[in-house]
């Protein structure tokens, strides 16, 4: 685990990622609409919308799939437009859509995609080996994906946006489609990597129980951001008890025939 904290281009910048102003239409759809927030180093932030709410599109524009063209994006100081590489090397992602090589065995998966990000044979080996063992499948790794559960392939998925050790972590809906159990073993490895390595996560979700009470937490609907900051700041903000309650007085109050948008 030591290495991983060797991070040499990081910069004692508290904000991993910062997006300020951001819209993003799509034909005159305006799918986001002035989107600003932080994720700061050591944080774990829920990005918590319903379907729809934009959280994949705006994904796409910090990793670059689109052109932001209002508003900055920048991560640990690089803006992504100006210094794309730098910035691109600082982050992880790990998408919505499965995009692991079924046939290939997991060490396999993350040799050829460490050779992507240009390291030689044997660090290849070397990192692959270290990011499956980060997420507990070093037993596994002469197993192909698809002898793989639905959570260890996840699993797998983190271990390769790892492996080029990256400050800001964003996940989109990491847990979709997984059982109770391995639902909380993902959400376990992502949690202890923000502890041990002061890494930035930005966990896209729209599943309320996901969220801890020290979390950050960023409620998005609609392309628009309605609140940003602590739980109990959100509790206190909606004038609710519990987070089910208040996420749901926020998106009524933001849908005009006042039915809230489905949650689960
Ligand atoms: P989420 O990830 O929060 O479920 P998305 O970012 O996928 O939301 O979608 C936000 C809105 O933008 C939705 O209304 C969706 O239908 C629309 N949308 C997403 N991608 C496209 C696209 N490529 N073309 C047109 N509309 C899109
Ligand atoms: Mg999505």
């Amino acid at each position: 685990m030591q290495d991983m904290l060797n991070r040499a281009d990081t910069p004692p910048i508290s904000n991993a990622l910062h997006i300020k102003g951001v819209s993003h239409t799509f034909g005159s759809f305006k799918a986001l609409d002035n989107v600003s927030l932080e994720v700061e180093r050591g944080s774990f932030t829920v990005l918590l919308g319903p379907n729809g709410a934009g959280k994949s599109t705006l994904f796409s524009l910090v990793t670059r799939l689109y052109d932001n063209v209002s508003g900055t994006i920048d991560i640990l100081g690089a803006d992504i437009r100006r210094q794309p590489t730098l910035a691109l090397r600082r982050l992880g992602v790990v998408f919505q859509s499965r995009t692991l090589d079924s046939d290939l065995s997991l060490a396999q998966n993350l040799y050829y995609h460490a050779k992507l990000h240009g390291f030689s044979g044997t660090e290849a080996r070397e990192r692959g080996a270290h990011a499956l063992k980060v997420v507990g499948l070093s037993d596994r790794a002469d197993h192909k994906v698809r002898e793989l559960s639905g959570g260890q392939a996840r699993r797998v998925e983190i271990a390769r946006s790892l492996l080029h050790r990256p400050a800001m972590l964003l996940l989109d809906e990491p847990t979709v489609g997984l059982d109770i159990a391995s639902r909380e073993g993902v959400v376990k490895i992502v949690r202890d990597l923000v502890r041990r390595e002061n890494l930035g996560v930005l966990w896209a979700t729209h599943l309320i129980d996901e969220i801890e009470e020290s979390d950050r937490v960023v409620v998005m609907h609609k392309g628009k951001i309605l609140y940003a900051g602590t739980v109990p700041g959100m509790l206190e903000h909606a004038g609710e008890a519990n987070i089910r309650s208040a996420f749901n007085k926020l998106v009524d109050a933001d849908t005009p025939d006042n039915k809230a948008g489905a949650a689960a």
